[in-house]
């Protein structure tokens, strides 16, 4: 293994074959039916509006909409509460969940705009970073810290 590689596994994703993450950049990989153009998030194998198995791995926007949220009170040690959980919207028509950061229990909003980030969620064993990705709000919605 050339330095090269070793440097590009300093982190591994929390799981595989959501997001691309490469030197400090990220996007979502959705799915899409080659014949019927349907996405999905996290892509699959089979397409479940045409049985199609065409399904072509493409990034995803990263901005979308918030879908509804929830917020977590109480949760195991390795989390930090509160926290929001979103699901948000996207143009492709996937909905996805996760984290919001960057933002207080009492700010979310339906329909808020928000866009990806990818951040450090953990450590693994060996001690590199686990990458996640969660929403942050953009716009009129971002707080002045
Ligand atoms: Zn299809």
């Amino acid at each position: 293994m050339s330095d090269a590689n070793v440097a590009s596994q300093a982190y591994v994703p929390f799981r595989q074959g959501l997001f691309r993450f490469e030197e400090g950049v990220g996007e979502l990989l959705g799915g899409r039916c080659r014949h019927c153009r349907t996405w999905y998030f996290p892509s699959r194998r089979v397409c479940a509006k045409c049985l199609s198995q065409k399904i072509e791995v493409l990034p995803l926007s990263k901005q979308g909409t918030v879908y509804t949220y929830t917020t977590i009170y109480q949760s195991t040690p390795e989390f930090q509460v509160p926290y929001i959980l979103v699901y948000v919207d996207l143009p492709e028509g996937v909905r996805v969940l996760a984290q919001l950061t960057q933002c207080s229990p009492e700010a979310v909003r339906i329909g808020m705009p928000v866009e990806v980030v990818f951040e450090e969620v953990g450590r693994d064993q060996e001690g590199r970073a686990i990458i996640g990705y969660r929403f942050r709000p953009v716009g009129p919605w971002v707080r002045e810290s």
